[in-house]
């Protein structure tokens, strides 16, 4: 069903927004469209940067245009949780909203689909999380979405390292007792050695975003096992990090993969379709090229 047939025919193409400020070099507009088009589905996406004074009146501005989704990025991801109606358990843990699913009767639902965008890559790649070990760099919002992520996983064990420890402190005590996960701190000083097998090591700062040559203040030990390293940086998608662990003979995951993945998780919560994740990642493929 295309555009124009649902303008003469009916139903109206439902519409769906992204809302940031600042939002140019955000793709997620063009790896929708390239997702409605591929189930040839007639949702409407914009892009909308909005001033944080009219947060309030921008969301009910869309709910009066009977919007059906959306995305929501920095720096409104905590600042939208006045102006919801409900907030899913991630949401809640993450205490960040990169999702709203407005309900048949209008209310607002906030969800957080980052982490579970990470766990699908993860799962793909390692298979069951139950018995693993996973080692976190970071506590801001990507961070702390895959962490709730992975304790509702009920992985065995997350340790948690940031530079700003205190942060790391609160994110580990909130997660804490959730599940049956082990959630603990550790100092970050100087360089962090990673020195265990069998481990998954994900790379949750905003360190190397744009710049090729920047990396955590990380040294994998020789002769590990079985260490999968995880970037959520996606751009450049080879990320220092991860060629840093790939020469300590580490398996990689990149950050393309958790970027497609919460977009397609956003387009099943609002249409209950399941789009094409490989045309999702090229579309982004494409826009990071320019
Ligand atoms: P936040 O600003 O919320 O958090 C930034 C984090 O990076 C903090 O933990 C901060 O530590 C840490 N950090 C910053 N600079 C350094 C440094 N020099 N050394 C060590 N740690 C540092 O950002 P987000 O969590 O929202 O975003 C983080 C990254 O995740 C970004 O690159 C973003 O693009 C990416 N992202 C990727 C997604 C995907 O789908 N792949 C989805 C969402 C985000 P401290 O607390 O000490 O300041």
């Amino acid at each position: 069903m295309d555009t124009l047939h649902a303008l003469m025919k009916g139903p109206l193409p439902p519409l769906f927004f992204c809302i940031g400020n600042p939002v140019v070099g955000n793709p997620t507009q063009y790896m929708m469209e390239q997702a409605f088009k591929s189930l040839d589905y007639p949702g409407q996406y914009i892009t909308c940067e909005i001033n944080p004074k009219d947060l309030k009146t921008s969301l009910e501005g869309l709910k009066a245009l009977n919007v059906k989704g959306g995305n929501v990025t920095a720096p409104f991801k905590q600042k939208v949780f006045p102006y919801l109606d409900a907030l899913s358990e991630s949401a809640r843990l993450s205490t960040a909203v990169n999702c709203i699913i407005i309900k048949d009767d209008g209310s607002y639902l906030g969800d957080n689909t980052d982490g579970k965008g990470f766990l699908e890559s993860l799962v793909q790649k390692v298979g069951n999380l139950d018995h693993k070990k996973v080692l976190l760099f970071g506590a801001g919002g990507a961070a702390s979405a895959i962490a709730s992520e992975l304790v509702l996983a009920k992985v065995e064990e997350l340790t948690l390292v940031n530079r700003n420890k205190e942060k790391a402190e609160n994110l580990a005590s909130r997660l804490t007792g959730i599940t049956k996960t082990k959630v603990s701190v550790k100092p970050w000083e100087g360089i962090y050695l990673i020195d265990e097998s069998d481990l998954v090591v994900v790379q949750a700062t905003s360190v190397g975003l744009f710049d090729e040559k920047a990396c955590i203040d990380v040294e994998f030990s020789k002769n590990l096992g079985n260490v999968i390293a995880c970037d959520v940086v996606f751009n450049p998608i080879e990320t220092a990090f991860l060629k840093k662990a790939k020469q300590a003979g580490c398996e990689t995951l990149d950050g393309l993969g958790m970027l497609v993945n919460q977009g397609a998780i956003a387009i099943k919560s609002w249409t209950a379709q399941n789009p094409d994740r490989a045309i999702m990642r090229e579309a982004l493929t494409e826009a990071f090229a320019i």
